[in-house]
């Protein structure tokens, strides 16, 4: 019976496609092939077989079978759930699936091997290269240096039949885990915790856990024993561990490292692509049994997965907001469920949503109330710059200023943080008070020192520092308005000159290796004073670290969108958190003009339920998440009168669906992105409605025009 392929391509397509199976290919489900796409010949994944030949019209015939490794079919599922779910389409996530294999496989390498014929004439040599040779096929370089002889006799011995060339598969061992390994004796917290967790995973099925734990309680500690747990019980379980920073993907790895005497498997955008592919392979044929990697690790090719950890699952970073748009902790919970996996959310400072499902006991909570061992956690003082500002022109208030001081005469480490790159986030015009703006964006440059340049963080957009105004042409009139860490750290070399000092962003930190080294130096004490964005304030251990001071701790919260309260909370623990993480206790500093702010006020007391408390209770009066769902419509086009025309036929479209409510069309506060006008519609509805459902039935009842890009945001963290 002549069979039928679903093909799905990793391309922008809205379903697999049918083609014929040429008689003796013998498909199966995951098998990479070739297709012909038109005039193309294009590569895809065979989603589904059956019987049959198609309609009147012939369908094509599959071309070929490529020899990868097949997908594995949960790993099918997953991608066609996360399109749904995303209201995208599957060949996107499809294409993060197959990633790994862009690069081509490793090639087969050459090596000489014994034939059994008898030379003509034998040599002590030529004795010693057949005795070295015995152990099976190595290059003839090896092979010559093994047996101590020169490259000629091996020659020789190729040429009268002895040994013969051959192809050998490129070495792709990977380090395997000790499980003999003494694990850390946990303290009975983090003991109950781990028992906790190892009894969900001797339960089987899909299960999540929320290891709720304060800075330096040693929650890592907790997972780790709970990936030993899994390993222990099935020897091709595999664990994954996602993490929202590749500087901390570093730091983890080295953990990891330390209790299983094996690195784990590394994946993030920094990996190099031969790497890559070595990777995809070794979690396809399951050699790879850990993986440490950033939130595109999800669509791994895994077929045993036991356990899937989100450590700092509340980090914003874990939402894709470009391309296929998503958020990777929703997903691992996905995917826990689609391998029946235990899923760890962990965090200091969990999402609202993640408590919320803990609450609600669909989520095991898992609390760690105190640090390890002796270490306490750090005070936290605000301090009103309104009664005690910086002196002009200056960002350290005196307060500040001399705690940094003292910190350094105790020999002590401080950190100076503030989420901002760059020297001055605004460059304005004295004469004529223009503000410089990135060309056909709603975004101001903002001035980075060290490269002598205006940069659009936005776009990307950058132009040498001008000397005269591009808008009125004053000479020197430029100036830089507020601080950014270049700045800040300007301001300490001229307080403290003597003190060592280094900048952790993302200007001076390039790639994991790079901020390996500046953790690594942070940690044996070789710096004074880190001047850091978030890139430094998470997770990080640091043991002479005792001083945190936030040089604007109401950044996060101007703007005011609805995870702006909660934002700044979880990102100034986290901050504020890096501070007396071992014996010597620690301060932390938050400059504010606005103390009385619950936020502040809730990171001054230490208090995270009360604050948590008055936030859900405010989201559940207005029906926000975790109470209501969001999704947003983000239009653009540079042909503003066919976007308005579009937005305006989409309202005019809205399906009347219960508990479904549409704001919108309106101007997006970025309203202008590289000579693009963008509108935004924003969607609320209940809890039971299927949202992605609705977004999808919405969006085909008018037609885009080829000029608008409509993209769809399901949970949208920003409302720009
Ligand atoms: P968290 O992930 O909760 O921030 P970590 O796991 O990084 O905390 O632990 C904080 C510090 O305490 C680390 O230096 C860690 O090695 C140490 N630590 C935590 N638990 C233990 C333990 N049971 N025994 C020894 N050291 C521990």
């Amino acid at each position: 019976m002549p069979r039928i392929a679903s093909v799905l391509l990793p391309m922008p397509l809205p379903e697999a496609f049918d083609y014929a199976e040429p008689e003796g290919l013998e498909l199966a489900v995951g098998d990479h092939v070739s297709v012909p796409l038109g005039p193309r010949t294009v590569r895809g994944v065979v989603t589904a077989l059956r019987d049959g030949v198609g309609g009147n019209r012939r369908l094509k015939p599959v071309l070929n079978r490529v020899d990868d490794p097949r997908l594995p079919a949960n790993v099918i599922t997953f991608v066609e759930w996360a399109a749904r779910y995303s209201v995208d389409v599957p060949g996107w996530p499809l294409a993060m699936a197959l990633r790994g294999l862009r690069h081509p496989p490793a090639k087969p390498e050459k090596a000489v091997a014994l034939t059994g014929v008898q030379p003509g004439r034998m040599t002590p040599a030529r004795l010693k290269v057949l005795a070295a040779a015995q152990a099976g096929p190595l290059s003839a370089a090896e092979l010559a240096r093994q047996a101590g002889v020169s490259a000629g006799v091996v020659k020789g011995l190729v040429d009268e039949g002895a040994l013969e060339p051959v192809l050998v598969a490129a070495d792709e061992s990977i380090a395997q885990p000790d499980l003999t390994l003494p694990a850390q004796t946990l303290n009975p917290s983090q003991k109950a915790a781990a028992d906790e967790m190892a009894d969900m995973l001797a339960a089987g099925g899909f299960q999540a856990a929320l290891l709720d734990g304060v800075t330096g309680s040693g929650k890592t500690e907790v997972y780790l024993e709970v990936a030993a747990a899994a390993l222990e019980a099935d020897p091709a379980a595999q664990v994954l561990v996602l993490l929202p920073e590749i500087a901390l993907t570093q730091a983890v790895m080295g953990r990891f490292e330390q209790r299983f005497g094996a690195a784990p498997i590394e994946w993030h955008s920094g990996v190099s692509p031969p790497r890559r592919r070595r990777a995809w392979e070794a979690v396809a044929d399951g050699r790879a049994r850990i993986v440490v990697g950033a939130r595109s690790a999800l669509f791994l090719p895994f077929t045993n997965l036991a356990l899937i950890v989100v450590d700092e699952e509340h980090d914003g970073s874990f939402k894709q907001e470009e391309g296929f748009i998503y958020q990777a902790r929703d997903l691992a919970v996905a995917r826990a469920k689609i391998e029946g996996a235990l899923v760890v959310l962990a965090s200091a400072t969990p999402s609202l949503e993640s408590l919320w499902n803990a609450h609600q006991g669909r989520y095991r909570w898992l609390r760690l109330g105190a640090r390890h061992g002796t270490a306490q956690l750090p005070d936290v003082h605000l301090i009103d710059m309104r009664a005690t500002p910086p002196e002009p022109g200056r960002w350290l208030s005196p307060t500040l200023v001399k705690a940094v001081s003292l910190t350094l005469q105790k020999g002590e480490q401080s950190l100076l943080f503030l989420n901002r790159r760059g020297y001055a986030p605004l460059v304005l015009c004295r004469a004529c008070g223009e503000k410089l703006k990135s060309p056909d964006s709603d975004s101001w440059l903002v001035e980075h020192r060290y490269t002598g340049r205006l940069v659009c963080h936005l776009t990307g957009f950058s132009m040498k520092k001008p000397e005269a105004c591009p808008h009125c042409g004053a000479k020197d009139s430029l100036v830089s308005i507020g601080p950014g860490v270049e700045r800040v750290e300007e301001e300490a070399r001229y307080l403290f000159p003597d003190a060592r000092i280094a900048v952790f962003s993302s200007d001076t930190v390039f790639d994991p290796a790079g901020a390996r080294a500046l953790v690594d130096s942070m940690a044996a004490g070789e710096i004074d004073i880190l001047v850091a964005t978030q890139a430094a304030a998470k997770g990080h251990n640091f043991p002479n670290l005792t001083l945190v001071g936030v040089i604007d701790a109401d950044l996060s919260l101007r703007g005011g969108d609805l995870r702006a309260g909660e934002r700044t909370f979880q990102l100034l623990a986290q901050a504020t958190g890096r501070a007396g993480r071992h014996e010597k206790p620690g301060r932390a500093y938050l400059q504010t003009y606005s103390p009385e702010h619950a936020v502040l006020q809730a990171l001054k007391a230490q208090d995270r339920d009360a604050f948590v408390e008055a936030e859900m209770a405010m989201r559940e009066e207005a029906g926000l998440p975790p109470f209501g769902r969001l999704a947003a419509v983000i239009a653009s086009g540079p042909d503003a009168e066919a976007l308005e025309a579009y937005v305006q036929t989409l309202a005019a479209a809205t399906p009347n669906a219960e508990g479904v409510e549409v704001y919108g069309p309106a101007d997006a506060p970025l309203g202008l992105v590289r000579g693009r006008r963008r509108k935004r519609f924003l969607v609320r509805a209940g809890r039971n409605v299927d949202l992605p459902g609705f977004m999808a039935a919405w969006r085909a009842r008018a037609k885009i025009p080829n000029s608008v890009r409509v993209t769809i945001d399901i949970d949208p963290y920003s409302f720009l």
